[in-house]
C-alpha cells in the first residue's frame, strides 16, 4: 500500500503527528479535532513505514468497544488483518497480564473478579464479623476508600492513619484485602494495582514486556489515575516510544482519582514533544462556539483553540420543561419526528447526569414506541437472575468464591436460614476457611440441626453434581444444565408478571450468549467457562443483545466520552442536577462538571437539544430547580428557546397523548399543568398530566403526602389553590 494513502484525509498538523519520527509525543487538542483518528493512523504508519510488527504495539483505549473499533479501523486503513496487537482498556490489558502470570501474582489460576455489588456484600459481611455498626459506618464508604487507595497505589501497610476515622477505614481495608486474597478474588482497582506490582517485582517479566511493546499509544490520557500512570511509565521503560492523546478540558474522572496533572508530568517525565490540533471536524460552528464559550469559564486550562470551517447549522434548542415527565415526552416527540423524517434512531443520543434519570426517559420511549438502548447502565451481566446463574458457574469453577457461595446457597430457597449461615460464617472466620469448606466442616462435625444439615448437604452435593455432569459439555450446555438443575429456571418461571417473564428471557439469553462466546485465541484460560466468566465481569454491557437493532442510545454523560452523534439531547441541565449539588460544596468539582458539560455538548454533530425541568421527582423526592448556570454561559445568539406554553397546548402527536385528546382533557379538567390543587381526601397537590376525554378523561395529580395518582376528572372535584 502506498504510504501517502496513510496520510490521506488528514490535515497538516495531524500528518505531523502521524508521521513523526519515533519519539515520545503528546497530542493535545480539543474535542472532535481528530485525536483518535490520529492514533489509528499512527498505528498503521508504525506498521507500514517503521516496519513495526503488530506484536510490538500496545494501545490503551477508554472502553472495550473503542478498542474493537480501533482494531477494525487499523485493519481498514492497512487493508489487512492485524493479529497479536494488544488493544484494550487499562483494566482489560492488566487483567490479561494477570491471567498469564497468576502464579507470580499469587493468585489461583481461576481467580475471579469482584464487581462493585460483590464488593459491597463482602464488606458488609466483614463489618458484621468485626462488630462494626454499618449504620454508623456505611459499607459504601469503605468501598470508596479502598478503591481510592488502590488507585493511588497504596496498600494498608503504606498508609499512616492519623485520625479515628481513617484508622477504621484502614482496619477494614486490611481485613477486606486478606479476605479477597484468601478467596482468590480481585476487585476492579486491584486488577491494576496487582498487575503493576507483578511487573515491578519481577524484573524478568517486566523486561519481557518492555522488549515486546516498543510502541505504546494511549487515548483519553487526561483521565488516567496515579496507578495507571505509574503502570505506563514502568512498561515504557527508557527505550520504548509512547504517544498519548488527550484534552485537559475533557478530564471528567477526577472524582475517581484521575489526575489532569498527569499530562504535564508526562511532558517532563518522558521529555515529550507536543503537537496541537486545532481544527474541529465534528460539530457545527454554532455548537462549537457555544462549547468554547462555556469552557472558557474554567480557570485552570492548558489553553487550546478550536475552529471549524463548517456551517453554522441550527441553533441549540433549549426546552424549559414543566417536570421530568414533560421533559421525557418532549425528547420522545422530537425523536419521533427525527425518525419520521427518515433518520436512523441510532444516530441520536440522550445524555444524562445520573443513571437514575433514565427510567422516566425509558418509559417515554416505550410509550412512543421507540426502541432504545442503554449504554453502560444496568448491564445485562449485572442483573439479579444473571448474577445468580453466573454464581453457580463460578462456584463450580472455584469453591473458594465466597461471594458466589453467599449469593446462591439459599437461592432458590432451600431452607437454609440466617442462623445456619451465621454458623457457616463463624466457622469460616475461626478456621480461616472459605465458606464452602466451612459449610462442609460444619456438616461433618454435626453442628447443625438435622434439617439444616440436610439442606446444606443437598446444596453442596448439587454444586458437585453440576460440576460432575458438565465437565464434558459445551459451554452452552454447561450453562443450560446449571440453570436448570440449580432450580433457578423453575424459580423464575414461577415468578408472576412481566418481571418474571423478563427474567426467564434473560436466563435464556445467557445460555445463548454462552453459545456465541468464542474463547480468545491469544489469552490463557484454563477452560472456556473461565474465559466466559472473566468476559462477563469485564466486558458486560457492551455486547448487548439488541446490538443490531436501530435504537436511540441512552447513556450518562460520562460514558459518552469519545463518541459522536448527529443528534444529541442533554437532559436535566439544572442547578443541583448539573452541576450536581455536591459540586457546589467541594472545590474543583464545579470545573469538572463544566468539563462534563463540554464533553456532552461536543458529542453533537448537527443538532443539540438541551432541556431542564422546573420540578423533578428523583429518588422519591420532588425538587424545584432553576436552569443550570451552564446555560447562561453559552452565548445567547447560539440558543433558541422553546416555550413551555406552546408545548403544553400542542403536545406530541402520537401515542396516548394525541393532541385532540389531550387538549380535550386539558379543557375539561380546567387546570393547567403545574397548577396547585386541593382534593377533599388526598389534600394538596400539583397537576402533572391528563389523558382521555369525556367520561374517560383522567387527571394525574402529585399529592404532597401521597405521591402521584390518576383520578377520573369528573369525580375528582379538585379545587384550585
Ligand atoms: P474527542 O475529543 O471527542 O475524543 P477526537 O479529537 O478524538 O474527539 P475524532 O473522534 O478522532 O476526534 O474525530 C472527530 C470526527 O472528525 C470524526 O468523525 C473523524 O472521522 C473526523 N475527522 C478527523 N480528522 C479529520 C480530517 N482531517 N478530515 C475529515 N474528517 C476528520
Ligand atoms: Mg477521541
Amino acid at each position: 500500500m502506498d504510504v501517502s494513502e496513510l496520510l490521506d484525509g488528514l490535515n497538516d498538523k495531524q500528518r505531523d503527528a502521524v508521521a513523526a519520527p519515533l519519539q515520545n509525543m503528546l497530542v493535545l487538542a480539543g474535542a472532535g479535532s481528530g485525536k483518535t483518528r490520529v492514533l489509528v493512523h499512527r498505528i498503521a504508519w508504525l506498521m507500514q513505514v517503521e516496519q513495526a510488527s503488530a506484536y510490538s504495539i500496545f494501545a490503551v483505549t477508554f472502553t472495550n468497544k473503542a478498542a474493537k473499533e480501533m482494531r477494525t479501523r487499523v485493519e481498514e486503513t492497512l487493508k489487512a488483518p492485524v493479529g497479536g496487537m494488544w488493544i484494550g482498556t487499562f483494566h482489560g490489558l492488566s487483567h490479561r497480564i494477570l491471567r498469564a502470570h497468576h502464579r507470580e501474582a499469587n493468585l489461583p489460576e481461576s481467580f475471579q473478579i469482584l464487581d462493585s455489588d460483590d464488593q459491597q456484600r463482602m464488606i458488609k459481611r466483614l463489618l458484621k464479623a468485626m462488630n462494626i455498626d454499618d449504620k454508623k459506618w456505611p459499607a459504601k464508604q469503605f468501598g470508596w476508600y479502598i478503591s481510592a487507595k488502590k488507585d493511588e497505589g497504596l496498600r494498608p501497610k503504606d498508609i499512616q492513619a492519623y485520625d479515628i476515622n481513617e484508622q477504621m477505614m484502614l482496619k477494614v481495608y486490611a481485613a477486606y484485602q486478606e479476605a479477597c486474597d484468601r478467596a482468590g478474588l480481585v476487585d476492579f482497582a486491584e486488577i491494576l494495582l496487582r498487575c503493576y506490582e507483578v511487573l515491578k517485582n519481577h524484573p524478568t517479566l517486566l523486561r519481557h514486556y518492555q522488549q515486546r511493546f516498543a510502541h505504546m499509544l494511549v487515548d483519553e490520557f487526561q483521565d488516567t489515575n496515579t496507578i495507571q500512570y505509574a503502570w505506563l511509565k514502568l512498561l515504557a521503560g527508557n527505550t520504548n516510544s509512547i504517544m498519548i492523546v488527550g484534552d485537559d478540558d475533557q478530564s471528567i474522572y477526577g472524582w475517581r482519582g484521575a489526575k489532569i496533572e498527569n499530562i504535564k508530568r508526562f511532558l517532563t517525565d518522558f521529555e515529550a514533544e507536543t503537537i496541537r490540533l486545532e481544527q474541529n471536524y465534528r460539530s457545527t460552528a454554532t455548537i462549537l462556539k457555544a462549547s468554547n464559550a462555556l469552557i472558557k469559564n474554567n480557570a485552570e486550562r492548558m489553553g487550546k483553540s478550536l475552529w471549524t470551517d463548517g456551517n453554522d447549522g441550527e441553533p441549540i434548542s433549549v426546552y424549559a420543561a414543566f417536570n421530568e415527565l414533560d421533559e421525557a415526552r418532549f425528547v420522545s416527540s422530537k425523536l419521533r419526528s427525527w425518525l419520521n423524517a427518515g433518520n436512523a434512531l441510532q444516530d441520536a443520543a440522550i445524555l444524562y447526569r445520573n443513571n437514575a434519570q433514565s427510567r422516566v426517559l425509558e418509559e417515554a420511549m416505550l410509550q412512543e414506541g421507540l426502541k432504545y438502548r442503554i449504554y453502560g447502565g444496568m448491564r445485562f451481566f449485572e442483573r439479579q437472575e444473571i448474577k445468580d446463574a453466573l454464581s453457580y458457574l463460578r462456584l463450580v469453577g472455584n469453591r473458594q468464591d465466597d461471594a458466589a457461595f453467599e449469593r446462591v446457597i439459599n437461592t432458590p430457597a432451600r431452607g437454609i436460614g440466617d442462623k445456619t449461615l451465621s454458623h457457616i460464617r463463624d466457622c469460616a472466620r475461626n478456621e480461616s476457611l472459605p465458606l464452602w469448606y466451612a459449610a462442609k466442616a460444619i456438616v461433618e462435625q454435626q453442628h447443625l440441626s438435622g434439617r439444616a444439615a440436610s439442606a446444606v448437604t443437598k446444596f453442596l452435593e448439587l454444586v458437585e453434581h453440576i460440576e460432575d455432569k458438565i465437565s464434558d459439555l459445551t459451554l452452552e450446555e454447561q450453562a443450560k444444565y446449571a440453570i436448570q438443575t440449580s432450580g433457578l429456571m423453575a424459580m423464575y418461571q414461577a415468578e408472576k408478571g412481566e418481571k418474571g417473564r423478563a427474567r426467564v428471557e434473560n436466563l435464556e439469553e445467557l445460555i445463548s450468549a454462552c453459545g456465541q462466546y468464542e474463547l480468545p485465541e491469544d489469552e490463557e484460560f484454563s477452560s472456556p467457562l473461565q474465559g466466559f466468566l472473566a468476559y462477563t465481569s469485564l466486558e458486560s454491557g457492551e455486547g448487548q443483545a439488541d446490538e443490531h437493532e436501530d435504537a436511540v442510545q441512552m447513556m450518562t454523560l460520562h460514558s459518552a466520552k469519545g463518541l459522536e452523534f448527529p443528534l444529541v439531547f442533554m437532559v436535566g441541565v439544572e442547578e443541583g442536577m448539573f452541576p450536581s449539588q455536591q459540586s457546589n460544596e467541594e472545590s474543583g468539582r464545579l470545573e469538572e462538571e463544566r468539563r462534563l458539560c463540554y464533553v456532552g455538548m461536543t458529542r453533537a454533530m448537527e443538532k443539540l437539544y438541551i432541556s431542564h425541568a422546573e420540578s423533578r421527582r428523583l429518588y422519591g423526592q420532588e425538587k424545584y430547580h432553576s436552569p443550570s448556570r451552564f446555560l447562561r454561559e453559552m452565548p445567547e445568539d447560539c440558543i433558541e428557546e422553546i416555550r413551555i406554553k406552546t408545548q403544553v397546548s400542542r403536545p406530541p402527536a402520537a401515542g396516548r397523548f394525541s393532541p385532540s385528546v389531550t387538549h380535550a382533557a386539558f379543557e375539561e379538567s380546567g387546570f393547567n399543568l403545574g397548577q396547585r390543587v386541593l382534593h377533599a381526601k388526598f389534600g394538596a397537590g400539583t397537576v402533572l398530566n391528563y389523558e382521555g376525554s369525556g367520561a374517560q378523561s383522567r387527571i394525574q395529580v402529585n399529592f404532597d403526602d401521597l405521591g402521584s395518582k390518576w383520578l377520573v376528572t369528573q369525580y375528582a372535584r379538585l379545587q384550585a389553590l
